[in-house]
């Protein structure tokens, strides 16, 4: 991927169409374990990005995370909005006034991640979102570092992003609203953990097809 052959539009349309296509089953999810809100907080985000697309493809990355961060935090309310903003406001951050290349959206990405960490104050292993960012950073990063070939390393994102996503079905829940279920939450995978893999999923699809 070089700077220029992106439209940042082409993302945010992906992961609209991502979350749509699996509406029923996110809103499904956080109805079993939590209120039910999450597909709509995603929506209300989603739609105010939507609303923004031309301000956002005339942006440089670095400009366009950080809008898109604080709108989802100005507009989609629940523990995912600020969360979720965090991790683009981060990201936007850390690429400011960097190259962009496999390296330094790696280095994006864990910010955005750190982020989401220190605002949740939680980590791995809690049944949240985190669940599937922590394990696609690692990825990120271990294969940027061996300087693996954009596909295989969108493969490999994918496939850290959806094992992620699914190890949370097990696990009980020590952060947010699913924390007070105990046992009850176990066997249901948490929604923002499904929604984040929708998201990257989406995200490496656009850059597949781009560069297939
Ligand atoms: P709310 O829980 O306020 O109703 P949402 O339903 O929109 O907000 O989002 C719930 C999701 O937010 C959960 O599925 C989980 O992935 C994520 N989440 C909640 N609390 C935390 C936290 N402390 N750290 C990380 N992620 C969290
Ligand atoms: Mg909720």
């Amino acid at each position: 991927m070089t700077p220029s052959n992106y439209r940042y539009s082409a993302f945010i349309d992906a992961i609209q169409a991502q979350i749509t296509q699996h509406g029923e089953q996110i809103a499904a999810l956080d109805q079993a374990i939590g209120d039910g809100d999450h597909l709509i907080n995603l929506q209300r985000g989603l739609k105010a990005l939507n609303d923004q697309l031309e301000s956002l493809d005339r942006l440089d990355l670095s400009a366009a995370l950080s809008q898109t961060g604080m709108t989802l935090m100005s507009t989609m309310g629940g523990a995912s909005g600020s969360l979720y903003g965090s991790l683009f406001v981060a990201m936007g951050q850390q690429i400011k006034d960097q190259p962009i290349n496999l390296t330094t959206l790696a280095a994006a990405f864990n910010a955005g991640v750190a982020s989401v960490k220190a605002r949740g104050k939680a980590d791995i292993g809690e049944k949240t979102m985190l669940d599937t960012l922590i394990p696609v950073a690692s990825e990120l990063t271990d294969k940027a570092a061996k300087d693996e070939k954009l596909l295989p390393l969108l493969e490999a994102v994918k496939q850290a992003a959806e094992t992620g996503m699914q190890s949370t079905k097990a696990m009980l829940a020590t952060k947010g609203r699913a924390s007070f279920l105990g046992e009850r939450a176990r066997g249901h995978i948490d929604p923002g953990a499904r929604t984040s893999q929708l998201i990257i999923t989406a995200i490496a699809d656009v850059l597949v097809a781009q560069n297939a």
